[in-house]
């Protein structure tokens, strides 16, 4: 496979594509269970922890600020190096580059919860199975329906964009630089090939089906649980437990609510940290036009 994605080709073996991203994914959750069960009997040690965690938080930011509230809603704007570490911090998820992300989730905000929306859980019938349907779609089963070459629509914005343009046809170069770089700290810092295998396998594989989870979880979990307090078009929710391992990005409904906001978190007790993170570069003059809504916007939005 080709290091690099060519934003202008066009394929007709889409399917061929979705297949297999499908294969592939589940290569690495069977890699991931039989990892986990080798490698508890031999416990888990700080390092393979510290490993997940590090690419873990580099992972979410990228893909909460990177891809989410930067490339898709453009909250806020920054400079051109910092776009494109957010950026190339995401695509190192295997999520699909700044450009497929960016038009599925555009589709999602365009048709929240309703035909046209590409990962909604609530379109596969009524009651329990209804909802282990959707389940399923949410965490695979969309992944083997939508495109994931170009054309792509609603991203007019970044074709003519060159840091996204740039960072997108070196995709897989990111995705395989992800997996290189735990292993290499791993083996580097245990001077043993068991301790590049153990990197290779927690900051890795077992990191990436981990985010993938996080993210999919907000897409399945925020449209089916959990709290509500706008009238939107649509059946999001806040959850608080997704929102802490999301870095804010679980006040899902929060944010079709304001979907151009910077901040998901709208109460003060609703822990965001890419919303702190956020501020914290504005104050370093690093990010600047951050976009957020104000008490009485909220208030309006409530009645
Ligand atoms: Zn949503
Ligand atoms: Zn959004």
């Amino acid at each position: 496979m080709s290091l690099f994605i060519d934003n202008d080709c066009k394929t007709d073996d889409q399917q061929q594509l979705r297949n297999a991203i499908v294969v592939a994914l589940l290569v690495v959750v069977f890699i991931t269970a039989a990892g986990v069960i080798i490698f508890w009997e031999r416990q888990v040690q700080p390092l393979d922890l510290a490993l997940l965690f590090g690419m873990y938080t580099l992972n979410i930011f990228g893909i909460g600020l990177g891809y989410h509230r930067l490339f898709s809603h453009a909250a806020f704007q920054t400079r051109a190096w910092l776009r494109a570490l957010l950026a190339i911090a995401a695509c190192m998820t295997f999520q699909g580059t700044v450009t497929s992300w960016v038009s599925h989730h555009r589709a999602h905000h365009r048709y929240a919860d309703k035909d046209g929306d590409v990962h909604s859980p609530n379109l596969h019938g009524k009651g329990f199975w209804g909802k282990i349907l959707g389940l399923w779609h949410v965490h695979l089963g969309w992944l083997n329906k939508v495109n994931w070459t170009p054309p792509f629509p609603y991203v007019s914005d970044l074709l003519s964009d060159r840091v996204v343009q740039t960072v997108d046809r070196l995709y897989f170069l990111w995705v395989i630089l992800s997996l290189l770089i735990p292993t290499i700290v791993g083996g580097t810092l245990t001077h043993s090939w068991e301790g590049a295998l153990r990197g290779f396998l927690w900051g890795g594989i077992i990191r990436i089906v981990l985010v993938h989870q996080v993210t999919y979880s907000v897409n399945s979990i925020c449209h089916l649980w959990g709290k509500r307090r706008f009238a939107t078009d649509d059946q999001s929710t806040n959850s608080l437990l997704l929102a802490l391992i999301s870095f804010g990005e679980g006040w899902h409904h929060n944010h079709h609510a304001f979907p151009n906001s910077a901040k998901a978190g709208l109460m003060w007790w609703e822990i965001d940290l890419s919303w702190l993170c956020i501020m914290a570069l504005e104050r370093l003059g690093l990010v600047w036009n951050v976009k957020a809504p104000t008490q009485k916007q909220i208030e309006l939005k409530r009645s």
